[in-house]
């Protein structure tokens, strides 16, 4: 009998002990993999909430780079979203930057440099074309600014690196700048230029080679104009160039037809308008600065 209650005894004992051990596993499992809802089970971590990651537990930080393949101090930045916001993306064009007496397309530098200014002061942050194409093509996945904005500044004009670029830079901002090849380094941007701003962390799409309305061209110039642009800046500058900007902000189907022949995936015109998520990414609206505009105008451009 007394060896008989000492097994049940010790039976009991290791029964506790394995039932113990069980919850113990069980409560260690739940706090690694909290239980997920629904719908995030069913989409994948790539759908999260904007404005959730600064959240994050530290793994959670590091699966998310991994999935997204961001560097670290992005998600690090408290202020990040994911997806399109809600207005859309304003993205702003400039030409020139220097007073042109009766032109609007010449934004005088006293005037640029307070709008930066006010775009700094008012959170905005810069997009490269990169991000925006990421955006556009996988908006779940790509990380944003709160505020994001483009800069972008259309046929190259040496002012665009002389003045705006200085005055950019000041604010941590970064700029997408449009170029006429043919145009280069006569009394325009150099490739020096263009090298300096690519290297600097801003963009360079393509103006085309003549900056000809392109609705009036023969397929034959029309390919060239898209396809020799696109590549004599990849050349000059060791990139790759995926945007385009239509001269005068003329275009037709044959001209969106060539553009994806010739390798473009973004291209934008001079409607006004937001990008949002509902775009094509070949007819990007923006809106026009014009010398001139005060600095509560701008505000309105903006609102
Ligand atoms: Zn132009």
């Amino acid at each position: 009998m007394t060896n008989n209650r000492r097994f049940v005894l010790v039976l009991a004992l290791f029964l506790f002990l394995l039932v113990l051990g069980s919850v113990a596993v069980i409560i260690a499992k739940a706090r690694i993999h909290p239980p997920s809802n629904g719908s995030a089970a069913a989409n994948g971590p790539s759908v999260r909430e904007p404005g959730k990651i600064s959240a994050e537990k530290p793994a959670a930080e590091s699966a998310l780079k991994e999935e997204f393949n961001l560097p670290a101090h992005s998600l690090r930045v408290a202020n990040k979203t994911f997806g399109f916001p809600a207005g859309g993306i304003p993205v702003l064009m400039y030409h020139a930057i220097e007073s042109l007496p009766g032109n609007s397309l010449g934004v005088p530098p006293q005037q640029f440099a307070q709008e930066m200014q006010y775009l700094h002061q008012h959170g905005y942050q810069t997009l490269s074309l990169d991000v925006l194409r990421n955006l556009i093509q996988n908006p779940q996945n790509t990380a944003l600014p709160t505020q994001p904005i483009l800069l972008t500044f259309d046929d190259g004009y040496a002012d665009n690196y002389r003045t705006a670029w200085p005055i950019m830079r000041q604010f941590g901002f970064t700029g997408t700048f449009f170029v006429v090849t043919a145009a280069v380094g006569s009394g325009m941007m150099t490739w020096d230029n263009l090298k300096d701003l690519a290297q600097e962390g801003n963009s360079i799409g393509s103006h085309t080679i003549h900056h000809y309305d392109l609705t009036t061209l023969s397929p034959i110039r029309l390919k060239q104009e898209l396809a020799d642009s696109k590549a004599a800046i990849e050349k000059e500058l060791g990139i790759s160039v995926f945007a385009f900007c239509y001269p005068s902000g003329r275009y037709n189907t044959a001209t969106l037809a060539m553009l994806t022949q010739t390798g473009y995936t973004l291209a934008f015109t001079t409607e006004p308008g937001r990008v949002t998520a509902s775009v094509s990414p070949l007819t990007l609206k923006r809106i026009r600065v014009p010398g001139g505009l005060s600095l509560n105008g701008f505000a309105k451009l903006l609102n």
